[in-house]
Parts: C-alpha cells; structure tokens; sequence
C-alpha cells in the first residue's frame, strides 16, 4: 500500500503541525475542519511555519516553497477521496473521532488508512462501528509535532498489518522516529513517564525534600534537562491532573497512579503552574531559575558520594524514583505494550530522558529497586508493590 495522498482532520495545534510533516515529507496534504474557516487559517498558520523554518536554516527556501504547494484545505469529506491516509487531530473526545471516521468512510474508498493522533482513548474503542476497522490505528504524535521525533504507531484490536506498515512508513517519511506501541492505556511514553511525577509529588508529600531540591538532584543527578516540578508547571497542573486522572481509571485505579492529593489541592486552588503565575514555582519578572553550577557529576548516577555533592537528600530521591521508573517499566514489559528497545526510544525522544527506563532498571539494579519498592510498601502502603517481573529478575540475581 503506497500512500501519496495525507489528509489531516482538524487544524488545530497538532493537526497544522502534522500537516506540515507531511507536506515536507512529500505527500499531497489536505487540510479538513469543521468551518473552512479554520482550515484556511491553518494553512496560513502552516505557511508561516515553513517560512519560519527555512529562515532558521531548519530547510530551503525551496523545499518550503514546494512543501506549501502540496498542502490544499478541504471543506467537504469528500475532498479527502484519494488519501492513502486521514490522520485525524480533532478534540479528544471518543464519540466525535468515531463520528469522524465513519462520516469519512462513507466519503473515501475502502482503500485508505484512517489514523487518530488520541494520546488517552482507546483506538480499539475509536474503531468499534467504523466500517472496515482493520484499517483503524494510532498514530500518536507529540506537541509540537515538528521538533518532537516520537511517534507512536497503535495496533489496535483489529489493525491490519497493512494498515500499520503504511503509517508506519510515512511517519518514515515525515522524517518522525516511529515506535509499535500496544493499545493500552496512554500507550507507551506517557505511560513510562507516569513515575517521573507521581513518584516526585509522594516524595514532596512525605517530607523528602522540597521541590526545588528534588528537581535539582533529578537534573543534577539524574541527568534530566528539567526536574519534575518544573515540567509540571510548564505542562499545566490541571492538564497534568487530567492525565493523571485518565491512567488512574483506564488502569483500574492501581495504587501507584493515584492521582496526586498535593496536586488536587494545588488545582483546586487555581495553582497551574506558569500560565497562572503559580504552580511549585513563583513566576514572574526576574523568577528565571539560575543556571545550575558544575558539580562534575557524570550523571545519571546513584553513586552516594558523587549524589551528596548535590544535597544530603539526592541518593533517596534518586533511588525512589528509579525503583518507580523499574517497576512501571516491568509492569509494562509484562503487559508487552512495546519492544523494550522502542520504550528506550520513547523515552528519549518523547521526554528527552538521558536514559530509557531499560537502562535506568540496569542502573539501579533490580534488586536494589525491589528492595526500595518493598521497604517503602511496608512504610507507604500499595503504591509500591513491586512487578511480579521486576521481583523475578531481582531474585534471579
Ligand atoms: P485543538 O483544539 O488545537 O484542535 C482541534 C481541531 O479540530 C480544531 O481546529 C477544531 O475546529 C477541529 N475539529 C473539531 N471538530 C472537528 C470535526 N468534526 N472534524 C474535523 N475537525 C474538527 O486540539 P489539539 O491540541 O490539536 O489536539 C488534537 C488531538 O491531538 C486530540 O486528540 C489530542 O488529544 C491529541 N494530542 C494533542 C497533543 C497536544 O499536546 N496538544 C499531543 C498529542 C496528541
């Protein structure tokens, strides 16, 4: 199955960014909204993006010129008739998506791939009542499209491969790292970064340290750009909630994806972070974190005297979040929700991690972090039960 044809349903933030992908990877692009309106100034907005790029030296003036050649907008369905591939990016909302792709079924051929970039729904549920939902999968994409690499490619229930191995090679050619990823709740990096918060909001919660001094010990220490209390307070505490919220119902309300009661509060209070002014942070005039010294710490690391360089505290940050890390990652290595090497990839480049949570496993060891897990379960309660796998490789030494 070749694709020369890319449809993109909804112009939004993702769907321009999308679009953008595939006019500069080649393809015919067809730009669809709801009002023509929208599509037009999605196309705009597309436009100046390209302009933009080859200004920065991102691509040639040619390569724009010809890209936004490629690109047309569509105010009927059947304006997308001859797309090997529809990517929808409208809102999140399962009802609509499923509308969607129904409406455009009865507007195309049998032939193309209908694609959803949802990052919390079910692609099996999309798919249910869709005619021919073999052709129905995940194409997961992240904000913003054009830098971010990671995508996301959903089997759902009923995928064809066909239908897989297309979009799979045209996020190839949209020049995108593409992962195979199960369709389980939140998919791959969303879920295996699940830790990275909820562990850090526990340890805020049980007195650790502040959460200056965890995101320090996790950037300084862990090698992480930017520490978990300044990645919620730009991502939006209540967007975060959401998400939290999302795993914690489609997971079957595990313990360990309990929703922060810290960040309930903090929401409730109309604390989101830097779009309110306040989150865990202050922001304002002149409230740019300074740069972080030199300490010479060839991090990630959890070597004691290397980590008490940065606080007295570090090591047990450290320690708890990369047992947490382990665990969601053998959790998720049970469920095979994807290749260990692509929850690497994931992670790297869904998260700009220093390392993928295969590797943090190595380093911490899995009996070091089962042994975390149990001292913290005994202490804390169920958030920390260990994988059954994670226990199996500790004690196989
Ligand atoms: P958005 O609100 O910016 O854009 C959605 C667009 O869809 C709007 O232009 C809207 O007019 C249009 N739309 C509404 N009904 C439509 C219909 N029936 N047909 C076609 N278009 C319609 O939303 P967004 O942030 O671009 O998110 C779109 C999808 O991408 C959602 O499923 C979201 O979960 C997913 N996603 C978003 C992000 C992100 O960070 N924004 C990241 C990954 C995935």
């Amino acid at each position: 199955m070749t694709v020369a044809r890319v449809g993109v349903l909804g112009a939004g933030t993702m769907g321009r960014g999308i679009a953008q992908l595939a006019a500069l990877g080649g393809y015919e692009t067809v730009l669809y909204d709801v009002a023509p309106e929208l599509a037009e100034a999605g196309a705009e907005g597309l436009r100046t993006a390209l302009d933009k790029g080859a200004e920065r030296g991102r691509w040639s003036v040619d390569e724009a010129i010809e890209a936004a050649a490629r690109v047309e907008t569509a105010s009927e369905l059947a304006d997308l008739a001859g797309c090997g591939l529809a990517i929808e990016a409208a809102p999140e909302k399962l009802e609509l998506k499923r509308e969607i792709f129904t409406s455009l079924a009865a507007a195309v051929g049998s032939e193309t791939v209908f694609a959803s970039n949802t990052s919390s729904l079910r692609v099996s549920e999309i798919a249910a009542g869709v005619p021919a939902p073999e052709r129905v999968v995940g194409m997961h994409f992240f904000n913003p499209p054009a830098l971010m690499k990671l995508v996301e490619v959903v089997a759902a229930e009923r995928s064809s491969e066909a239908a897989l191995a297309a979009t799979t090679e045209v996020a190839e050619r949209m020049g995108r790292t593409p992962i195979r990823a199960k369709d389980s709740p939140g998919f791959v990096a969303n879920r295996l970064a699940r830790p990275f918060s909820l562990e850090s909001l526990r340890m805020l919660g049980d007195g650790v340290a502040d959460a200056a001094t965890i995101d320090r010990a996790v950037r300084l220490g862990g090698g992480f750009r930017m520490g978990p209390f300044e990645l919620l307070d730009l991502i939006g505490l209540d967007v975060n909630l959401e998400i939290a919220r999302s795993f914690f119902a489609q997971g079957g309300e595990p313990e360990r994806w309990r929703p922060s009661p810290i960040q309930e509060k903090l929401v409730a209070e109309d604390r989101f972070g830097r779009k309110s002014g306040h989150g865990y942070y202050e922001y304002g005039e002149g409230h740019e974190r300074d740069p972080d010294p030199d300490l010479g710490i060839a991090a990630p690391t959890l070597d004691p005297a290397e980590l008490a360089k940065i606080d007295p505290a570090a090591e047990a940050i450290l320690t708890r979040l990369f047992a947490q890390i382990a665990n969601e990652a053998a959790f998720a290595r049970e469920e095979e929700i994807a290749s260990e090497a692509d929850m690497e990839t994931a992670m790297k480049l869904g998260f700009n991690w220093p390392l993928g949570p295969i590797a943090i496993t190595e380093l911490i060891g899995p009996r070091r972090a089962v042994e975390t897990l149990d001292r913290l379960r005994a202490e804390r309660g169920e958030a920390y039960a260990a994988a059954p796998l994670l226990r199996c490789e500790a004690e196989a030494g």
